[in-house]
């Protein structure tokens, strides 16, 4: 996932890129919850330069399989994450953080605090360990099947998506739970 400095312009140069098995499980994390791609990571990206800076921007994309963190099914969702950074070159500057000053000297590349602007330094720019990064925060913190998924009941374990256990009254539908509703907005 390398970028050659010299070779950009003002012109949109359009590159592609595609995250392996190995790329995920750097980004993932190999918890056996965590979703997991059902085929490589697609990243596309246009690259240009204007005076010293490099402009990148662009999308990565694949489809997931997540496990619901309310009933557990597995389901598949599609990620989808534009991504935009601006990068100028470091010149005699090296970053506080001694991570990002190693990773200026091995990659050609650091990033600040925010993923939307860092610093290069030298021709060749490995934008993995960046990419990488855009992809593991965009994955779902808290996976749900759907919006309003019920989840599993809390005492006998019944999948409340699809059956009503004996458990029902102490659900948020039973009717003391809607009086209580009711209490609150009328404010008393
Ligand atoms: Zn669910
Ligand atoms: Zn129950």
């Amino acid at each position: 996932m390398k970028l050659l400095v010299e070779r950009l312009t003002t012109t949109p140069k359009e590159l592609a890129f595609e995250g392996d098995a190995a790329f995920w499980a750097e980004s993932g994390g190999d918890d056996e919850l965590a979703p997991r791609p059902l085929r490589s990571v697609r990243i596309q990206l246009r690259a240009h330069k204007m005076g010293e800076d490099v402009y990148l921007e662009g999308e990565a994309e694949t489809e997931l399989e997540c496990g619901c963190s309310r009933c557990l099914a597995r389901y598949r969702q599609a990620l989808r994450e534009p991504f935009r950074i601006v990068l100028e070159p470091a010149s005699g500057r090296v970053p506080a953080d001694p991570e990002a000053a190693q990773a200026l000297a091995r990659d050609g590349v650091c990033l600040g605090d925010e993923l939307d602007a860092g610093w290069y330094r030298g021709s060749e720019i490995d934008l993995r360990r960046y990419l990488r990064e855009v992809v593991a925060l965009a994955l779902p913190v808290q996976p749900l099947c759907r919006e309003d998924c019920r989840g599993l009941c809390p005492h006998c374990g019944a999948d409340r998506n699809v059956e009503t256990c004996s458990c029902a009254k102490a659900s948020p539908d039973s009717p003391f739970a809607v009086l209580r509703k009711l209490q609150v907005e009328r404010g008393d």
